[in-house]
């Protein structure tokens, strides 16, 4: 074979291994399943199975059954949950659909678990309490959320990379809300995931409670914002138009200050003394 027969070859072989890659890789369809007190969002493959978050420990029945039984599907297509943060909402339901299913988990590369020592431990009962508070609200029955708030990933991801074995999601940092928050931007399809970035109360668009770290919040917004990606997904809200989210208003919102359980009970027992 000539030198030019060899070249056109390999050309064709780059070509077709690209779009077979490509072809495997294109998703299908984005499902919304109602949660417990969130969306839950399944990306579905050919050949697999994506969880954008970790949903609530009352979620993993939900999720199996859709698997199983809406998509027909044996569950060991879920090959990855991404925990956006760890809060019960979030990242409840992970641990006990891999002991299930035995699918990675991933989460933000860091070196200290969010809910670490007493006042870790006392947060991660005031979450429980509010997940719990939200459920009554919405009038779901009392369902039970308790999970290992000290998750191990398989998986760390670092900012800008993009998932192992579904490279179409990239994770992106989008910190404020608590350390750790990442979102999930597919980039093919125009639409990010922001978890709780971005939450809806009376028809508006704003940021989240707790809010830990006001600068990296107002960075995560800005991020969000200039990435304008057609479709902005929210765990408490839908899939929302980029067009519909006033992002001035949610910077113009968001605090200065850290809005957290602490220092809102703080200000609570103040305005009771009379102080505020
Ligand atoms: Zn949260």
């Amino acid at each position: 074979m000539s030198l030019f027969y060899c070249i056109r070859f390999d050309y064709y072989v780059t070509v077709l291994t690209n779009q077979t890659s490509k072809r495997v890789n294109t998703i299908l369809k984005l499902h919304e399943i109602n949660g417990y007190i969130q969306s839950i969002y399944v990306a579905e493959y050919k050949d697999k199975l994506l969880l954008l978050d970790g949903a609530c420990r009352a979620d993993v029945d939900t999720i199996c059954e859709f698997i199983s039984g809406q998509l027909k599907r044996p569950l060991t297509d879920l090959k990855l949950i991404v925990c956006t943060h760890m809060h019960p909402d979030h990242a409840g339901a992970a641990e006990k659909l891999k002991q299930i299913i035995g699918c990675d988990i991933a989460m933000t590369k860091t070196n200290k678990h969010w809910y670490r020592g007493l006042d870790g431990f006392l947060m991660f009962l005031t979450d429980m309490a509010l997940a719990k508070w939200v459920a009554k609200r919405k009038k779901k029955a009392s369902k039970w959320l308790w999970y290992n708030r000290h998750l191990q990933p398989d998986l760390e991801l670092e900012d800008g990379q993009m998932l192992p074995g579904f490279e179409d999601w990239q994770a992106l940092y989008t910190q404020g809300h608590t350390d750790r928050c990442l979102s999930l931007y597919h980039a093919d399809s125009s639409q990010v995931y922001v978890a709780d970035l971005i939450v809806i109360v009376k028809k508006r668009f704003i940021p989240p409670f707790p809010v830990f770290h006001p600068n990296r919040y107002k960075q995560s917004i800005k991020r969000i914002k200039e990435l304008s990606a057609q479709t902005v997904i929210l765990a408490h809200g839908g899939k929302i138009p980029y067009v519909d989210i006033d992002f001035e208003y949610i910077e113009n919102k968001a605090p200065h200050k850290p809005t957290t359980h602490m220092r809102s009970a703080f200000k609570k027992l103040q305005t009771a003394w009379g102080r505020s």
